[in-house]
């Protein structure tokens, strides 16, 4: 008697990133009540099981779904507004006067179509830090993505909260409102630490120790920050967050670019984490963050894609390329982050970032089902030596064929389910027409 299930996957090369780096060669995945059944043979468990939805993955690759460590997902509404810019420049003349503009009806709107793009590219978890974080969450869920966001912080007055004591009491409500949610949840997230006093970042912490949630701030992002931060404080942007006590387990520096050794020595001692957007550091040219150093020293390195005003897309296949490749070039060494590395960055190491290891980040049994299946039927895939060769380096996100999150089919055929897309996009393009006048 076979017993009845969810979703079978049945078919395919399954990639867990398991801690084996198990594969199976003609696989299959059980899903049912939004978690990982079993894995294994398409024989067996085709012998065991009767889904009541089966996905035929012939051909295709069937893996984790991919973790964003790090965006800003509303700022799609600015993708293309002000590119070829310095990080200052482009952040105090274009972004923040744009941000001005923005409402909550904007921001959920620029989401939806950020989680849109993001499901096509078999991104099933984003960290988003952005205004109207409630609204972020909100459009994630509707999108049924599982998200982790964050109200930005700092010193000067909020167009959502008002002035920054009400952006610690609006956090402090959303962690409040999503605690028991299974898609969403919230993190605090202070801007940088040029943005932010010493006194709101140690307020800021408190508030994460207090619901033991994560504290995810743009740290040492270029030479700029770096400098402005020695004039004020007379030490490195990982020293003063060190002096104030902040670094610990759930720290999350993102970018970490111009890094001293002490800097690295101090991320490594406290057990911090690092969100790694190599495509904006390069487009804003802000540097080059020293990922096989921080992985020397076992620091968890996530990718992220950051916002789309600065990278211009959400697309984490590029992303993994990008990372793959720039830490080539830039060390001389073509042996620095192997495919295998960066496939585990985008997933697994993802999680332990956030603290998910747990849950998503790899397909194993008692895991949640965040699941995407990659054709690899096609010419630019073939033939198939190595598959996380082809994950990082000849893949793209229009290859992602399947999105699952949280055991719901949430894309099928390049078709989203949980989103009109025609209606998201037409939204978005009304948005850019009445509020971002071109010149
Ligand atoms: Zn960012």
């Amino acid at each position: 008697m076979k017993k009845d299930v969810d979703i079978l996957i049945l078919g395919g090369l399954i990639v867990t990133m398991d801690q084996d780096e198990t594969i199976h060669q003609e696989g299959a995945v059980v899903i049912s009540d939004g978690k990982i059944i079993e894995l294994g043979s398409k024989e067996t468990i085709r012998g065991e099981y009767r889904g009541h939805t089966e996905i035929d993955a012939t051909g295709c690759v069937v893996m984790p779904g991919l973790i964003n460590v790090h965006t800003h997902s509303p700022m799609t509404i600015f993708r293309g507004l002000a590119d070829d810019l310095p990080l200052m420049t482009w952040l105090t003349e274009h972004i923040f006067p744009a941000e001005k503009k923005i409402t909550r009806d904007i921001v959920y709107k620029g989401t939806l179509l950020a989680c849109a793009e993001m499901i096509l590219g078999g991104t099933t978890t984003f960290v988003d830090m952005y205004l109207f974080a409630d609204q972020v969450a909100l459009a994630a869920k509707k999108a049924g993505m599982r998200a982790m966001v964050g109200e930005v912080l700092y010193d000067f007055p909020s167009p959502n909260h008002g002035p920054p004591e009400k952006g610690l009491e609006f956090t402090e409500n959303l962690i409040g409102e999503w605690s028991k949610d299974e898609l969403i949840s919230v993190a605090v997230q202070p801007h940088a630490v040029y943005t932010c006093s010493p006194d709101l970042l140690k307020k800021c912490h408190k508030l994460a120790q207090k619901y033991e949630t994560l504290f995810i701030i743009h740290l040492s992002e270029n030479d700029d920050e770096v400098k402005q931060v020695k004039e004020r404080y007379g030490k490195t942007p990982v020293e003063h967050v060190e002096s104030l006590g902040l670094l610990d387990s759930k720290f999350i520096g993102v970018h970490c670019v111009r890094l001293t050794q002490r800097d690295i020595d101090l991320l490594a001692g406290s057990s911090a984490k690092v969100a790694h957007n190599p495509e904006s550091n390069m487009k804003l040219v802000s540097g080059i963050c020293p990922v096989p150093k921080l992985l020397q020293k076992e620091i968890v390195v996530g990718l992220g894609t950051d916002g789309c005003a600065s990278n211009n897309d959400l697309d984490m296949w590029g992303e993994m390329d990008t990372c793959a490749k720039l830490h080539k070039v830039a060390t001389g060494d073509p042996t620095v982050l192997p495919a295998k590395q960066v496939v585990r960055m985008a997933t697994i190491e993802g999680a332990k970032l956030i603290g998910m290891e747990e849950k998503i980040g790899s397909l194993e049994p008692g895991k949640v089902a965040d699941v995407i299946v990659v054709d690899f039927s096609k010419p630019h895939l073939t033939p198939l030596y190595n598959v996380y060769s082809h994950l990082v380096y000849a893949a793209s996100a229009s290859d992602v064929k399947v999105s699952i999150i949280n055991g719901k089919i949430v894309m099928r055929d390049r078709q989203i389910i949980t989103l009109n897309i025609e209606q998201v996009m037409k939204d978005v393009n009304e948005i850019a027409r009445s509020i971002i006048r071109p010149e």
